[in-house]
């Protein structure tokens, strides 16, 4: 049993998962399964329990994560290992932040407050949109929207609230 990582090392693409599997060594290790487009990561479960975890990217196949490479790996939804060790933790432009146990020494990515700007403009005044909506409309990460997000809300200038599930913004002004 090693210590929990907070970062994830990318340790080389693969075109099956046992060869992906084969490229892992420490916990936070990642291999990504690339057959013509990017169909899974493989990770060594990154609380060191020994696990190794597939994370789908390929929504032909069932619920799939989306993925993004900018400044690191990056996966949205967070990844929930529900059965065995339990893990549940943000891929974040590699980082990982867990959720629940271990999150106290949490380190998110580096902050550039020039999103913000971009997310307000693609906020409305009327129609809420989620942290999803707002990240495709200026093709930005959905992570990046959602922080940059709650602080226009902590500052006033946007509003928040959870719609079915999800939380929603609009501009206050
Ligand atoms: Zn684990």
């Amino acid at each position: 049993m090693s210590p929990p990582t907070r970062k994830v090392r990318l340790v080389g693409d693969a075109e099956y998962r046992d060869q992906a599997e084969a490229n892992l060594g420490q916990p936070g290790d990642a291999s990504l399964i690339l057959r013509g487009r990017p169909r899974a990561i493989v990770m060594a479960c990154p609380d060191g329990c020994g696990e190794t975890l597939v994370v789908n990217l390929d929504g032909r196949v069932g619920k799939a994560w989306r993925f993004d490479m900018r400044g690191g790996l990056t996966l949205y939804p967070s990844v929930w290992r529900e059965g065995g060790c339990g893990s549940h933790f943000i891929v974040w432009r590699g980082h990982i932040l867990w959720c629940g146990r271990f999150e106290r020494n949490n380190l998110e990515p580096d902050y550039d407050a020039a999103i913000e700007q971009f997310v307000f403009d693609a906020m409305d005044v009327e129609k809420p949109r989620d942290a999803v909506q707002i990240a495709d409309a200026i093709d930005e990460l959905i992570w990046d929207v959602n922080r940059a997000a709650n602080r226009l809300v902590r500052r006033g200038d946007a509003k928040s609230w959870k719609a079915d599930d999800r939380w929603v913004f609009t501009r206050s002004v």
